[in-house]
């Protein structure tokens, strides 16, 4: 471990284990804010994909005090360190995904939801010439599901 956690209790809870190995792994110091965050993102060891409101209310719900501004600076933080990638859809709203490896997804346009499309179903065959002196940086795919009427 990187970093010596000043626990009072000898056990920590699974989650709160992951949550901290997470952090760990980027070299982000653990603090009882950051670990709260955590705990929501990766505490059960599934990827998931949260707006900072829908995040806000998950760490709200389990009673750590943390502000709408924390959670907003925490994932940016997460970010930089490579924990997170955004993935914007509309150009305004931002999702934060525990997976950061590059995998197309689906756009609920129902619930604004976010999930993950099957990775290896996506062929690209073939990317529009970029202009001169411009290279790729990257290339989102998102499709935009809406329900059948019937
Ligand atoms: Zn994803």
């Amino acid at each position: 471990m990187l970093y010596e956690i000043k626990e009072s209790r000898a056990v920590i809870s699974i989650k709160t284990k992951r949550a901290i190995d997470w952090l760990s792994s980027a070299y982000l110091r653990p603090t009882r804010q950051r670990i709260a965050l955590a705990e929501v993102l990766v505490g059960d060891d599934n990827h998931r994909h949260v707006t900072a409101e829908s995040l806000f209310d998950s760490v709200k719900s389990t009673g750590d005090p943390v502000s709408l501004a924390t959670v907003y600076n925490t994932l940016a933080a997460f970010c930089d360190a490579g924990l997170l990638q955004e993935v914007t859809v509309d150009g305004s709203r931002s999702y934060f995904d525990t997976n950061t490896h590059d995998h197309p997804h689906f756009y609920w346009e129902d619930t604004h939801t976010l999930t993950d499309a099957p990775a290896h179903q996506l062929r690209i065959t073939q990317l529009p010439e970029v202009p001169e002196g411009a290279e790729i940086g990257s290339v989102d795919v998102i499709i935009r599901l809406r329900r059948k009427t019937v």
